[in-house]
């Protein structure tokens, strides 16, 4: 009896075509940005969608939005194809894009008011004030757009993206470029939403971002879903490494030690050990099983692919401009 997920993806595919007769030698069929992503969002959860710059997240993004034209798959939001049920499908979802864009004349209120026509819905049922509360911007509701700060107005734009009420709220990248104050009041913000029942869905390419506020992380990397886990899972694995030792003699079973995490044969006279890089490093790893009366004739190390997205991403620049 499994629950309606708020966004099912399933096989994922975009190639954008090639730009324009100006392209010259990119005559190779266009960019192949997507290459079959397929994952769930689950209700009521902050969702995570993480990866490095041109990992493809923004075009994940932009086809839920409807402004980018996947080339194929499937795509539900809240039960609703995009093909099949546009309508209800953009009903259904707020996105709040990366870019902070308003006129500067325009009030908070009347800039939520507007929005709310575009999407259709009629004055009784309109929510202005209830939105600028939700956001903590009640006290600017009749001031100048021009005259909020930058995280007044980035909060804004998360109203901007609820004026029709969606169950599914999805943030592009909500914290590049902002300081690490307002970035912890953007947290506090989305973390408030979410308890108030809404799902949300984030991108973000700071391990960190992903790490404190999302329930479950996805992983991302040219094109291709990576990993897809609930946080606590995925953050003990970037903490868990895996050597593989070659012993002197065949091995009837494997070294134990209160410090592996794991120790399994893997060969006649093979083992793998798993540590935590957080307790120990390889060479102790190696000393411990000397230590029990091994010799040691080879070694190597077994790293999931993970480890090296994260190695990128964590040393990602924390402020882009
Ligand atoms: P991310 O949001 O993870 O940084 P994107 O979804 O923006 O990644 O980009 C994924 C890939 O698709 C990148 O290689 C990017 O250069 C390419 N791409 C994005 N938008 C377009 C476009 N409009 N035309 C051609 N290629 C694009």
């Amino acid at each position: 009896m499994d629950q309606t997920p708020a966004i099912k993806i399933r096989d994922l595919v975009k190639r954008y075509a090639p730009a324009g007769k100006d392209a010259g030698a990119k005559a190779d069929g266009g960019k192949l940005a997507l290459a079959g992503v397929s994952f769930d969002v689950p209700q009521g959860q902050i969702f995570g969608l993480l990866g490095p710059n041109g990992a493809g997240k923004s075009t994940i993004i932009n086809t839920l939005a409807g402004l980018v034209m996947k080339t194929s798959g499937q795509v539900e939001i809240w039960g609703h194809d995009i093909d099949r049920a546009g309508r209800n499908a953009k009903a259904s979802i707020g996105i709040v894009p990366q870019e902070v864009v308003f006129d500067p004349f325009f009030t908070p209120f009347e800039v939520l008011d507007i929005q709310a026509g575009l999407y259709g819905v009629n004055k009784a049922a309109r929510r202005t004030m209830e939105l600028l509360r939700s956001v903590h911007l009640e006290d600017k509701a009749h001031a100048y757009a021009r005259s909020l700060s930058g995280g007044m107005k980035r909060r804004l734009l998360i109203a901007k993206a609820m004026v029709h009420s969606p169950p599914v709220l999805v943030l592009d990248e909500p914290t590049a470029g902002v300081d690490v104050e307002l970035r912890r009041l953007l947290w506090e913000l989305v973390a408030e939403l979410n308890a108030q029942g809404m799902t949300v869905v984030l991108t973000t390419h700071y391990l960190e971002e992903a790490e404190q506020l999302c329930d479950r992380i996805a992983i991302i990397n040219h094109g291709r879903l990576i990993a897809d886990k609930p946080t606590r899972e995925m953050v003990d694995m970037t903490r868990e490494k895996i050597v593989v030792l070659t012993l002197d003699r065949a091995i009837a079973a494997p070294p134990q030690h209160p410090m592996f995490l794991k120790s399994q044969i893997s060969g006649e006279n093979e083992v793998r050990i798993t540590y935590s890089k957080d307790r120990m490093n390889a060479g102790e790893v190696l000393g411990l099983v000397q230590g029990l009366g091994y010799g040691i004739i080879d070694v190597s190390t077994d790293e999931a692919d993970l480890e090296d997205v994260f190695v990128k991403l964590t040393s990602a620049a924390p402020v882009e401009g």
